[in-house]
């Protein structure tokens, strides 16, 4: 039912809904409190605390005094309980003068003042007895402009008996995991009878929730699951191997044959390698590539940033160049005369590999025969990306490569479509970066102790968290630190600034001028987090390092280390609370990334850090994931369960084979699977 048709809402209160994307009474079940008003416990006066609201059982033992201040009317009375007494103010509701007696007992719901030695009990709900608003747990919900917490718990009301809610979660599946019936389950979120059952209710929805989402990441690997190119093995990748001067780690090697494995079977790739930063994932792609080109058919790599594809094309071409491979950078900024020229040979098969920001998925990029689609991923969660280019060619093999390892229960959730390769190992003789977190007030130790570094004709990275400063957060903003930080401390040195909203070719030229020392210190916002190679450089200052999760300190991280002298990563941080100490004190303490992704996990929860928005994520209405590792196995182990019996196209399971795939469908809206 659409919600103009509930009593209470008229055409402005339709409006305000619909700002908040409720327009159907479905939508409206699913818009959750974000808290509940304990109104079932009752407390004495004597244990009440300033601005709280309580439940308490008073006898009212005198007054009922009506006055009048301006238009307002006040009226109050004095009550006790055994442990104290109290007054009771109401404001404008002066019918309550005849019905309140002197002498009788009453329940009463209401928030506390304490001011001095006087206790206020401010405008409460009173009954005589515990029943409907009384006795119970209320909801609370996100508030928007033109609406009270009384249109919410009306016309959600009315949407618990209005629709129809039947079961998703079949009753085998209920019975063992304990969870409630869905009907029951959302009148326990909306209107819990008890904390208990609260509880139930929202384990019983979460758990639909990610059943939903992971079955359908299961079944998307099926249908992504098709036939595709068998590679043949070439013995020519050892030579190629052989060409580079160094051995594979073991790490390396391992994943370098799960990927051949894959190749070579006539089903198509969707493949994770995650590697830490330097573990030397480059080549991995690079192997997989010449193997595609020693089949006869084409590769495109893509990168997120034209930094990073200009980076790769360079690094991939002074490799697969002497081995015959035509390769070609297709970014942004080139001419469009040098666009059409490659797009056309890229069509025509002259051209072997492609490297590129995701332009190269643009519709009028075509190939001959494309085999073989490497994604570099930025962030973690491109579940709609990275499934663009796949619709290129007949059944491309993917391989998507990320820095940020992926907790399990997360990949299980996210990457529930691919099989995953993780490359745990370092290179040998990387010297360990030095990591220190310190205070603001050491900032000119820092800064001496970087020009030290700069004399010596070493670079830096300085990270500042944001762009401008009309963000609500008190964080500096990147121009004004340009400006003290020139003024400061680096007269004498050459500081270029790098930020998202500058252009691309400025970027390219800033970066560019980075890694030929002609800029000796690089401010930038957090566009450097990806893949950037300046060996020299071997200081990264990180301002605000609180604002960061570890996976993030640890990509920042990554960018220094490169070469053979000693790096630093220093992290200056203002954060106070235990959390962020914590962190501080992990980053100091381990470089190992599969171990700080892990950590990040547990080290959430304060809501406060920069750039966790996740692209391409899903939203969740209710579950989080990150939240709910053990319930997110749980549920893996049942949607195995379910694959494997066969169950999903049986009667019982029939609604909840339609749920996950409506998911998949929201979620490939503009995405061709082929
Ligand atoms: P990432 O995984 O961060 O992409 P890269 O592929 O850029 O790492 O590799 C980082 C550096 O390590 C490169 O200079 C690369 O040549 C080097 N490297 C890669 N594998 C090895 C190895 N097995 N032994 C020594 N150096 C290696
Ligand atoms: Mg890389």
């Amino acid at each position: 039912m659409k919600v103009e048709n509930l009593k209470g809402i008229g055409p402005k209160k339709k409006q305000f809904l619909e700002k908040l994307s409720l327009s159907d009474t479905r939508d409206l079940l699913d818009y959750y409190p974000k808290g509940y008003e304990d109104r079932s416990t009752l407390y004495h006066v004597n244990q009440t605390e300033d601005k709280k609201s309580y439940l308490l059982r008073l006898k009212i033992i005198d007054g009922g005094n009506l006055r009048f201040s301006g238009r307002k009317s006040v009226l109050t009375f004095k009550a006790a309980d055994d442990t104290g007494s109290c007054q009771i103010v109401w404001f404008n509701q002066p019918y309550l003068k005849s019905k309140i007696k002197i002498g009788e007992v009453y329940y009463f719901y209401g928030k506390i003042s304490r001011k001095n030695n006087r206790i206020d009990l401010q405008t409460p709900i009173v009954n005589k007895t515990l029943k409907k608003e009384l006795g119970n747990f209320t909801a609370v919900y996100p508030l928007t402009k033109g609406l009270t917490q009384k249109d919410f718990r009306n016309i959600i009301c009315q949407a618990l008996e209005i629709e129809k809610i039947e079961n998703i979660i079949p009753e085998e599946i209920r019975l063992k995991e304990n969870l409630l019936d869905r009907k029951h389950a959302y009148r326990e979120i909306h209107a819990p009878s008890s904390l208990h059952f609260q509880k139930a209710a929202k384990r019983t929805l979460i758990f639909e929730e990610l059943l939903i989402v992971q079955l359908a990441m299961k079944m998307l690997k099926n249908k992504k699951r098709r036939r595709g190119y068998a590679f043949v093995y070439d013995k020519k990748i050892e030579e190629l191997i052989g060409s580079l001067d160094f051995p594979l780690t073991h790490a390396q090697e391992r994943v370098l044959q799960e990927i051949f494995q894959d190749m070579k079977k006539p089903i198509s790739m969707n493949r994770l390698v995650q590697g830490d930063v330097g573990s030397g994932k480059t080549i991995i792609a690079v192997a997989a590539i010449y193997l595609c080109f020693l089949n006869q058919k084409q590769a495109a790599f893509m990168a997120p940033t034209e930094i990073l594809a200009a980076q790769h094309y360079e690094s991939v071409c002074g490799i697969l160049d002497s081995f015959g491979v035509k390769t070609a950078l297709l970014v942004g900024s080139l001419k469009k005369k040098e666009k059409e020229d490659i797009i056309q040979r890229l069509k025509e098969g002259d051209i072997d590999l492609i490297i590129g920001t995701h332009a190269v998925l643009e519709d009028y990029v075509e190939f001959q025969n494309l085999g073989l689609v490497i994604t570099d991923e930025q962030h973690r969660f491109g579940v709609k990306q990275r499934a663009v280019l796949t619709g290129k060619g007949e059944s491309p093999d993917t391989l998507v490569m990320t820095a940020t390892p992926i907790p399990r229960t997360l990949s299980l959730v996210f990457y529930g479509d691919l099989d995953v390769s993780s490359i745990d190992e370092l290179p040998p003789g990387r010297i360990p970066i030095k990591t220190y977190a310190v205070p603001i007030s050491i900032e000119e130790r820092i800064m001496k102790f970087l020009i030290d570094h700069l004399e010596k004709r070493k670079q830096a990275y300085i990270i500042c968290p944001l762009v401008e400063e009309n963000e609500e957060l008190p964080l500096k903003s990147i121009e004004k630190m340009q400006i003290y930080l020139k003024r400061k401390y680096f007269k004498d040195f050459k500081l270029g600034v790098i930020h998202g909203r500058m252009k691309a070719e400025e970027k390219n030229r800033i970066m560019e001028e980075f890694s030929e020392n002609k800029i000796q210190i690089l401010l930038a916002t957090t566009v450097i987090e990806v893949g950037i190679n300046v060996p020299n450089a071997v200081i990264m200052v990180i301002y605000n390092a609180e604002r960061f999760g570890l996976s993030q300190l640890h990509q920042l991280r990554g960018r220094v280390g490169r070469g053979d002298s000693e790096s630093y990563c220093i992290l200056i941080h203002e954060g106070r609370s235990m959390i962020s100490r914590e962190r501080m004190r992990i980053m100091q303490q381990t470089t190992d990334g599969f171990l700080l992704s892990e950590k990040d996990l547990e080290l959430r929860g304060e809501g406060d850090l920069l750039g966790t928005n996740q692209s391409g994520l899903p939203q969740f209405r209710i579950a989080d994931p990150f939240n709910e590792g053990e319930l997110v196995r749980k549920i893996a182990e049942t949607c195995s369960e379910i694959l494997e019996k066969d169950l999903l196209y049986t009667e019982n399971f029939e609604n909840l084979y339609k749920e996950a795939e409506s998911f998949l469908n929201r979620l490939s809206e503009n995405i061709i699977f082929n």
